[in-house]
């Protein structure tokens, strides 16, 4: 399968070695991470009490994420999955899981030429996004017309485009960036994003955000000049059926997907220094829980080597993707027995569910015990199917102590997710917003006119049950690296109260 994506989720990406002569598209940007705030209505997150009722019936089954994507988008506009579905050449939904999942091989989309991809990948965004009809509904279906200024958004006419402007004003800016994006997003399939990193000058310490990160880029500027003026870029723009930007703002859009790029595994860097876990002591495994399609679809065995330059010296660190929609692929390869091989970051995958990765691998001695568990946006807070099917992990991780962060979309998911791991009596030992945030906004697909979403715009530190919070707060580095989380009360998370803590 050409390079994947889903939306919503900082989706992935194909190596250099598929894009050389015939075109290799990426596939135009199949739903969405329903973990995204597509999936659920503002509010929906659950009520107190339910959570304890569901612990006793353990969910065994897995939710299917992605059709709860698809269902979400169709209740935005209906019809538009089904849209999604005909350009990328499949009958049915079902077609769609099984090229994702890597059980059709061979799936081409049906996209020929890098005009194509570009072409198809802008149909999945043609609905008027007032009135949310699809162009088959219109008389014209090529009386759709694009908003000139973000050159993101449809209207079926001049009235719904009128109606449409003042919620819409509110988006334009961020539109257009979101627009520009998701084009050159495509040069990290080419493999010209992320450019070449060194090892960090500074220790991990004193890089406070992005912008520390940048000034440690050598040739930083020349860099960028590179990929600006490379070959893919110039081929986008062929194609694109849009005007070519202005250089700077393609060197401010390279920058803000190679953000996009290394949030996951700065994200990680972060979750073990704020737990004063030394990748420099001992050789570490991290677990990746709930991983999907986002983390695992043509990523490299080389995609977490900012480890490495974050943690110069370290023992060696091993990334165990585990989750139900992980990818067969480059990482799918057992977990290591043995210590990782020092000096290296080690990636593998577990398809399959964690509590039975835990009985079967973790227990069993055949993978190691996590010294950190990470989940990228789990989104248990969207609806009760999900909650479900994470309640086993939940308990799992609490009821084991295991050391956790988590991470959100936005600040609304973080009071969601607090609020259910407040009932859940998970010992919080902190939340903030993340310094490794992805820097690229990301729209809710079907739903363009909202606030745009961040990957892992903010985290959460758990550790254990909220009774024995105690011993492992000892264990938080105490310093002022940013780490601004507070302890929530109930009441506090319940009511939204937590502004305060965060950055
Ligand atoms: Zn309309
Ligand atoms: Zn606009």
């Amino acid at each position: 399968m050409a390079g994947g994506r889903r939306r919503g989720g900082g989706g992935r990406r194909g190596g250099p070695q598929q894009h050389t002569g015939t075109p290799q598209p990426a596939p135009p940007p199949a739903p969405l991470c329903p973990a995204a705030p597509t999936a659920q209505p503002a509010g929906a997150a659950p009520k107190a009490g339910r959570p304890k009722k569901v612990v006793e019936e353990r969910a065994a089954r897995a939710p299917d994420v992605d059709s709860l994507g698809f269902q979400a988008m169709d209740r935005n506009v209906p019809g538009l999955s089904h849209v999604i579905l005909k350009k990328l050449n499949m009958e049915s939904y079902e077609d769609y899981k099984s090229a994702m999942d890597g059980r059709k091989s061979g799936s081409d989309f049906g996209i020929r030429t890098y005009f194509d991809m570009f072409q198809k990948m802008e149909d999945t965004f043609k609905f008027c996004a007032e009135c949310k009809k699809l162009p088959d509904a219109l008389p014209d279906p090529k009386s759709l017309r694009r908003c000139k200024r973000c050159q993101n958004v449809y209207y079926c006419g001049v009235a719904c485009q009128r109606a449409n402007w003042p919620l819409h004003k509110k988006f334009c800016k961020k539109l257009k960036l979101v627009a520009l994006d998701r084009l050159v997003e495509w040069l990290v399939f080419t493999g010209d994003i992320p450019f070449p990193t060194e090892t960090w000058t500074k220790p991990a310490r004193d890089v406070k955000g992005w912008e520390d990160w940048f000034s440690m880029q050598e040739q930083l500027e020349e860099k960028l000049g590179a990929i600006v003026a490379g070959r893919y870029m110039t081929l986008l723009w062929a194609n694109a059926g849009k005007p070519r930007p202005e250089d700077g703002e393609l060197r401010q859009s390279i920058r803000r997907l190679v953000t996009d790029f290394h949030s996951r595994p700065l994200t990680i860097g972060l979750g073990l220094r704020l737990f004063g876990i030394d990748p420099l002591a001992k050789p570490l495994t991290v677990h990746v829980v709930g991983a999907s399609h986002v983390e695992t679809l043509n990523t490299r065995p080389t995609d977490y080597d900012e480890l490495t330059r974050m943690f110069p010296g370290h023992q060696g660190m091993e990334m165990v993707m585990v989750g139900v929609d992980v990818v067969d692929g480059p990482i799918m390869r057992p977990p290591l027995a043995t210590p990782a091989p020092r000096g290296r970051v080690y990636l593998s995958s577990y398809k399959g569910l964690y509590h039975d990765f835990w009985e079967s691998h973790v227990e069993t001695k055949l993978a190691a015990r996590p010294d950190l568990v990470v989940g990228f946006h789990p989104g248990f807070h969207a609806c009760p199917d999900l909650l479900a099917g994470w309640l086993p992990t939940l308990l799992l991780l609490r009821d084991y102590g295991l050391p956790v962060l988590f991470t959100v979309y936005s600040e609304q998911e973080l009071k969601a997710s607090l609020q259910i791991l407040v009932e859940l009596e998970t010992h919080i030992v902190g939340y903030a917003s993340n310094p490794f945030a992805s820097l690229r906004p990301e729209q809710v697909y079907s739903s363009p006119n909202k606030a745009p979403v961040y990957c892992s715009s903010h985290y959460i530190a758990l550790l254990g049950a909220e009774a024995s919070a105690v011993p492992g707060a000892e264990g938080l580095e105490d310093d002022d690296d940013g780490w601004q989380g507070g302890e929530p009360s109930a009441a506090a998370a319940v009511g939204g109260g937590i502004t305060p803590v965060l950055g």
